[in-house]
């Protein structure tokens, strides 16, 4: 569908800069009908063809061709493949235009390719005759209309901008002609449509003028045009923006869930569990064999009892080694993270690794690990919470130290030493236990002695000469 504004009124009144501000913020197109006749007057004036010259003025319509084309910010005018844009504003083609529009052929001739340039879309046109010939069933018509020495005025700065050498009595005296000419003219004579809104601009700015038109054309405008204006394009877009965000959190949120969900979920003991615990164990100490040269050093883990092993984290393969060199099992703790990745959660819940959450009282996961004290078995840890913890955030986690106290169960301390490259020496080297004896609910004090403590004999441990 199209739509169109029609916008008539004598030279000065606004028309052309409310157009152009306004098809530009709306995306519109811009039809200068006045360009077309002054196209027609520039090459009437090249060519040397007076008004009386019927025949060569009907000759010249015949190859004549006028473009318009959108540079940039710029709406350029083409006459047969020139740019005539600023050429044809000039004194000699402004004093021209007025007779030479009231040629009927003329006039015939540019409706008929204004009303061409204007098919299927949507556009703003401004001239004299646009509400009452070219477009009498324009959708919104507007007539503006201004105090001539107003209008003058205007018309002179805009001169200037343009470096258009004309007078200020001399731009009064042609607007003056022009208007005369273009209200005496036998079709398409200047004048305001019966349906057309009057705006008096005399006292209106710039920005008042643009305000003024922009207000009535909205007013009038059918919703199906407004909806695809740039301004609500833009608010649509942003709402269906926030939408797909919220809609992308949320899924966000229940794969989080999931995941937790996945982490935490229990799986029950059975031969089919045993079985592949007992080849991933082998599998993997295979492996560990075939990458580093492992010494266990130092005490040996007692064979029956609930213990807490507490080492230093240096990486990742550290936690395997403990499990998978370790007869009895060792019943680790992990970030809940770790659990993410579906390979290692399969590999994690064969284990029966303990997810624990970061930065919070992970209450189930100190449940769970209290549990497997509490059944007389081996629990695994890092006192450091993280890879290299201690010499990252160089503050220890008291959990260790909160289980010690909490079920009496003595923490054996182990020092790892290599640097886990390929083929290179890795040592645990195992302490005496560490007991803290049985405190129900112990103080802060309490609880960072004894982490300070199992601590420096992890450092001790791993101090200890190769
Ligand atoms: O709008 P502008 O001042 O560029 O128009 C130049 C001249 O073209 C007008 O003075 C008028 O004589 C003529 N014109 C016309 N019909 C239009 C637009 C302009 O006759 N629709």
């Amino acid at each position: 569908m199209s739509f169109i504004v029609a916008i008539d009124g004598p030279a000065g009144t606004g028309k052309g800069t409310i157009t152009e501000a306004l098809t530009k913020k709306w995306k519109f197109d811009n039809i200068d009908t006045g360009a077309t006749y002054r196209c027609v007057a520039a090459a009437m004036l090249k060519e040397k063809i007076g008004l009386e010259e019927l025949d060569k003025i009907k000759e010249l319509l015949e190859r004549i061709e006028i473009k318009f084309e959108k540079q940039g910010e710029k709406e350029l005018v083409f006459l047969n493949g020139e740019d005539v844009t600023e050429k044809i504003r000039s004194k000699e083609v402004s004093n021209f235009v007025s007779p030479v529009s009231s040629i009927k052929e003329v006039r015939f001739k540019m409706v008929e390719l204004q009303r061409k340039l204007a098919e299927g879309k949507n556009i703003i046109m401004e001239g004299r005759d646009i509400g009452t010939y070219v477009f009498p069933n324009a959708d919104i018509k507007i007539y503006m209309d201004a105090d001539v020495e107003v209008r003058a005025k205007r018309r002179f700065k805009q001169n200037q901008e343009k470096g258009i050498e004309m007078t200020y009595e001399e731009v009064l005296q042609n607007i003056v002609a022009r208007d005369e000419n273009d209200k005496k003219k036998e079709i398409g004579a200047l004048k305001q449509a019966e349906d057309a809104i009057y705006l008096d601009t005399t006292n209106l700015s710039v920005e008042e003028n643009i305000k003024a038109v922009e207000d009535i054309i909205l007013a009038r405008m059918p919703e199906e045009v407004k909806k695809n204006l740039p301004q609500n394009r833009e608010v649509k877009s942003k709402e269906q923006k926030k939408e797909e965000k919220t809609k992308k959190e949320l899924r966000k949120e229940a794969k989080l869930k999931k995941q937790e969900q996945r982490a935490y979920a229990i799986r029950p003991e059975t031969k089919w569990k045993q079985f592949e615990r007992k080849w991933i164990k082998k599998l993997l100490a295979g492996v560990y064999h075939f990458l580093f040269k492992l010494e266990i050093k130092g005490e040996p883990i007692p064979e029956e009892g609930a213990y807490i092993i507490c080492a230093n984290h240096i990486n990742y393969w550290d936690a395997v080694g403990l499990v998978v060199n370790t007869k009895r099992k060792v019943y680790f703790m992990a970030k809940e993270d770790l659990f993410h990745h579906r390979f290692l959660n399969w590999i994690a819940h064969v284990f029966d690794v303990i997810p624990i959450k970061r930065g919070t009282q992970d209450l189930e996961g100190m449940k769970r690990a209290l549990k497997v004290l509490n059944n007389g078995e081996l629990l695994g840890l890092f006192p450091e919470g993280t890879r290299k913890g201690i010499a990252k955030s160089g503050k220890l986690k008291n959990g260790a130290a909160f289980m010690a106290l909490r079920t009496g169960v003595p923490v054996i301390p182990c020092g790892i030493q290599g640097n886990f490259k390929p083929f290179t020496k890795v040592i645990l080297n195992f302490g005496k236990p560490l007991d803290f004896g049985k405190v129900k609910t112990p103080e802060k004090e309490q609880l960072e002695n004894a982490s300070k403590q199992i601590m420096e004999s992890i450092i001790m441990l791993t101090n200890e000469k190769i």
